[in-house]
């Protein structure tokens, strides 16, 4: 029996507001989902006659535990078994809110890269016109010397 179980990016936030913490947009539903072996020597084969490969879940129900999934992303066999065993309530409620932490914390990361990125561009402008302005005064020197060369 195949069942299906959606994955998303460790790092991907939900479509609602910043400050919604339900993961439900990556909740799925699996009745008795069977667990395969924990063994890291067993191979398993998918529905599409490929070795299975294994892949973390991010739901609320089962957050960061691993399952056997299909290798190829295009493929409708999807999720095959459980690769671990089922997590305990406390892993439920803990790992979600360190994954939302860890995602803030990289949103705050990439926005104070973003804003260093700008910082470095306006730099390089100011350098561009501050070596304008040394090669301005330069001329205008030899201008002036000239000049007075000229009127003496
Ligand atoms: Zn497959």
């Amino acid at each position: 029996m195949v069942h299906k179980e959606t994955t998303t990016s460790l790092f991907s936030s939900p479509a609602t507001s910043p400050n919604c913490h339900s993961l439900s947009d990556f909740i799925f539903s699996i009745d008795h989902p069977p667990v395969i072996s924990s063994s890291p020597s067993t191979m398993v084969m998918c529905v599409c006659r490929k070795w299975a490969i294994v892949r973390t879940s991010w739901t609320d129900n089962n957050p960061g535990r691993r399952f056997w999934g299909c290798p190829d992303p295009n493929s409708s066999c999807g999720f095959i078994g459980w690769y671990d065993e089922p997590m305990c309530a406390r892993s439920k409620v803990i790992i979600p809110g360190l994954l939302r932490t860890i995602n803030k914390l990289r949103k705050a990361m990439d926005d104070i890269k973003e804003q260093a990125s700008k910082h470095e561009k306006a730099m390089e402008k100011i350098k561009e016109q501050a070596t304008m302005l040394k090669y301005y005064l330069v001329y205008s020197w030899i201008f002036f010397v000239v000049v007075l060369l000229f009127l003496l």
